[in-house]
């Protein structure tokens, strides 16, 4: 019989999967947890703590599922990833404890104390930092929980098969305004040691990586390092030659497009296997990328497009429409620049502005699409030459700014407290 139960999903299966691996090589005996992506399994497992991890994004059917368990169960339920360090009061509406921050040391200790006090709320757990919870009625919150060395916990556990793209460098300091990563994981980009990354990769098919900007590998985060970013490619080619495939700056990472220059693809064509990359443009318009904060102009994304094309790879570029701020005229220049990429070949993917709760823009407003942006969209998405959600993201942006608005709470960040924009 398992006491614990993590509820694996889709979107939350590269976390849970490097928290088991952390989780193990702190010590727990994982054969204690039962993993599964079966919500069935959790209700007739009936274990005593129930581990969730999940984006604001998820927040309805999160409720849906928590509703059951708590009919059918009585499991601990506890809450981690970017929706519970945001919004720790409105997770614990649902939850009864909420992790505040990076989770490997906290998951550890928490499952520990837990387990020592009958998997109930004691205050022994105001010695794990990482956590808000209710105690006699009180709200408690223990301190921002920040994992210094995430490079000390292994990827995945050894002991199970579930494998995911490995994170090979962490923060980000760029603080794009819409963008929860340097809330959540801090400023200073951390990086995986390359010995690490290549013994764990032998464990992947396609060795594929999780990174805020791929070709910023070995850097403190803003600018280029050659020699690195070009030992670590290297240290990867005997895993290639023994047949598995290296995918270097796409799914699921992506390449700040200031990055892209010819001495980068040149390294990407020699050691990578992917003949596409993935960039953020976000918009056409320059006013607009100072009003989102992405320090790069329209002509580092029209630069590094050009210098896909002539390496031969297939330029896949991001945008975001209807940012806060963002006028007709701002979104005929994003149409005039999506044009100009597709007539290139270069892909197109839309993404509706979303506003997410721990980010300056978290109260900020969508503007609306001009007839022109959805006409454009919509002719361009029925000839299949853009890709993305925009569609399905308006009805989510509406929810969003609802619940946001309903719950807005000072969101708990790595940096301390969260400039807001709007
Ligand atoms: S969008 Fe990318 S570059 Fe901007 S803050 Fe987030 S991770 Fe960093």
């Amino acid at each position: 019989m398992h006491e614990i139960a993590i509820r694996m999903t889709k979107r939350n299966h590269n976390a849970f999967v490097h928290l088991l691996g952390a989780l193990e090589s702190q010590g727990f005996d994982l054969g204690e947890i039962l993993v599964t992506k079966n919500f069935e399994d959790i209700l007739n497992a009936r274990p005593k703590v129930v581990l969730y991890s999940f984006y604001t994004e998820e927040i309805w059917d999160v409720e849906r599922e928590v509703k059951i368990l708590r009919e059918k169960t009585n499991a601990l339920l506890i809450a981690g990833g970017y929706h519970a360090t945001a919004m720790p009061k409105h997770t614990l509406r649902f939850f009864d404890i909420a992790v505040i921050g990076e989770g490997e040391e906290v998951i550890f200790q928490l499952l520990n104390t837990l387990k020592k006090s009958e998997f109930r709320i004691t205050e022994n757990l105001l010695n794990v930092r990482g956590l808000a919870f209710y105690l006699k009625g009180e709200f408690v919150f223990t301190g921002f929980a920040k994992v210094d060395d995430f490079t000390k916990f292994p990827p995945f556990a050894e002991s199970l098969r579930y494998i995911a793209p490995i994170e090979i460098s962490r923060g980000c300091p760029f603080a794009c305004y819409y963008c929860q990563t340097p809330y959540l994981k801090g400023f200073r980009m951390r990086h995986r040691p390359i010995d690490q990354i290549v013994k764990y990769s032998r464990r992947m098919r396609d060795m594929r990586y999780i990174t805020p900007n791929a070709f910023a590998y070995g850097s403190p985060g803003g600018v280029l390092r050659l020699d690195k970013l070009e030992a670590l490619l290297k240290a990867l080619q005997p895993l290639r030659k023994e047949g598995r495939r290296l995918f270097y700056g796409t799914f699921p990472s992506e390449v700040r497009p200031e990055f892209i220059k010819p001495e980068t693809l040149e390294l990407l064509i020699k050691y990578a296997d992917n003949r596409r990359l993935a960039i953020g443009a976000q918009t056409g318009d320059e006013e607009m990328l100072k009003k989102i904060h992405r320090v790069h102009t329209v002509s580092h994304v029209a630069e590094a497009v050009e210098y896909m094309l002539e390496y031969g790879l297939k330029p896949v570029v991001d945008f975001i429409v209807g940012l806060p701020g963002e006028s007709e005229e701002s979104q005929r220049k994003s149409i005039e620049f999506m044009k100009w990429i597709m007539s290139k070949g270069g892909k197109v993917r839309a993404h509706y502005f979303m506003p997410l709760p721990g980010t300056p823009f978290a109260r900020c407003k969508p503007s609306p699409l001009s007839k022109e942006m959805k006409r454009f969209l919509g002719q361009m998405a029925a000839k299949g030459k853009i890709e993305g959600s925009w569609g399905t993201q308006i009805e989510l942006s509406k929810k969003l700014q609802r619940l946001i608005e309903e719950f807005y709470e000072e969101p708990m960040s790595y940096v301390g407290s969260v400039n807001e924009v709007c």
